[in-house]
């Protein structure tokens, strides 16, 4: 791939101890752009801005994808990405939603690997550290008319990492968003588009003020059935069976998820998607039939929930600590991506 080095690297003057959540950036970029209906070669250039119209058209109608997975360094030095090609699979699923030219899945993972392999001396050592890998694409056309976009760029920027939750292994507070929708079925919900994220910060920054970490989205329909957190999906276990949201059209396929339900079957607990009522969640939790609930992330990979607001009502589940699913998910999927454990599925791919 070409490469232009940087000249002056960061690397030296970033503190690894105090890695805040994607706020410092590895020394080099992919970029690669689309015009005349085709992908040129990518390339790849050292980290920072670029020049961009005002007129850019994803500025106005937010035509765009985003994918979020990392790459961890192992205990023998190695670096691994964790599951590329299933998030190669919704990446290109949410570009086909969004009007955007599909990229070969060689050339998503190429440019990935590449990355990683350039500057791998950015993947963090420490135990729960790892780097964040964001590639992204845009419309770039330079119109303000509202049309799909004949160009754009790809990129692969690349970000070390720590906890994602200030809060870390301990629970997370959650409330419904009131009278706010995230997805309606039909819309972008299944897709890691930008949009989506705009509509939900309103309600975040309610849910802020109310002091809750996040807010637990409903369906668009009734608001009455779970649906996820602003960037993860949601897990609960009830009667000892490991409960999800099923895939309906407004929630993200979590790669997370699937790691999830693909553990816990293996561990022969059994799983189920499906709708799951709120009032469930809540009636559960009090009588104790609801043991635990989670979210599930590349950003956080488990994050225990251990309070619920729905209104007037509030959840207290497993009395506010981590419960033994949450935690043995935690310690089994962080196990595999520090290649601590077995990866019988091939999750780990070698950069
Ligand atoms: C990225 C994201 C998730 C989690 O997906 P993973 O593939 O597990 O990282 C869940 N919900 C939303 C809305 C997201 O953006």
């Amino acid at each position: 791939m070409k490469t232009t080095r940087t000249t002056r690297s960061r690397l030296a003057e970033t503190d690894f101890s105090r890695l805040e959540f994607g706020t410092v950036f590895s020394d080099h970029m992919v970029m690669m752009d689309y015009a005349d209906g085709a992908w040129c070669e990518p390339e790849i250039v050292p980290f920072g801005p670029m020049p961009l119209s005002p007129a850019l058209t994803t500025l106005h109608y937010a035509q765009a994808v985003f994918e979020g997975l990392k790459a961890f360094r192992r205990a023998d030095g190695s670096v691994a990405v964790f599951r590329p090609e299933k998030h190669y699979e919704r990446w290109e699923r949410s570009c086909r939603r969004l009007c955007i030219p599909p990229i070969p899945r060689d050339v998503f993972i190429g440019c990935i690997r590449e990355l990683v392999a350039l500057d791998r001396d950015w993947v963090p050592a420490q135990r729960g550290c790892s780097l964040y890998i964001r590639p992204f694409v845009f419309a770039t056309d330079n119109y303000i008319g509202l049309r799909v976009s004949a160009t754009y760029r790809f990129m692969v920027i690349a970000s070390p990492v720590g906890m994602y939750y200030k809060e870390g292994l301990n629970p997370v507070r959650l409330i419904t968003p009131g009278e706010y929708v995230r997805a309606a079925k039909g819309g972008l919900g299944a897709a890691k588009t930008p949009a989506n994220y705009a509509a939900s910060l309103l309600p975040g920054e309610e849910a802020k003020k109310h002091g809750y970490t996040q807010v637990l989205w409903l369906d668009g329909v009734e608001q009455r059935y779970v649906e996820e957190v602003g960037t993860m999906n949601m897990f609960f276990v009830i009667g000892g069976d490991v409960v999800t949201p099923a895939l309906e059209g407004t929630i993200l396929s979590g790669v997370t998820r699937d790691t999830v339900l693909a553990l816990a079957r293996g561990w022969g607990m059994r799983t189920v998607e499906r709708r799951v009522a709120i009032d469930e969640v809540m009636d559960g939790a009090a009588s104790g039939l609801l043991s635990e609930a989670f979210g599930t992330g590349t950003a956080a990979v488990i994050s225990p929930v251990g309070e619920i607001r729905h209104g007037e009502n509030v959840a207290v589940i497993n009395g506010n600590r981590i419960g033994p699913v949450a935690r043995r998910m935690y310690e089994e999927i962080t196990g595999i991506q520090y290649g601590e454990k077995p990866d019988p599925a091939g999750w780990c791919v070698s950069v």
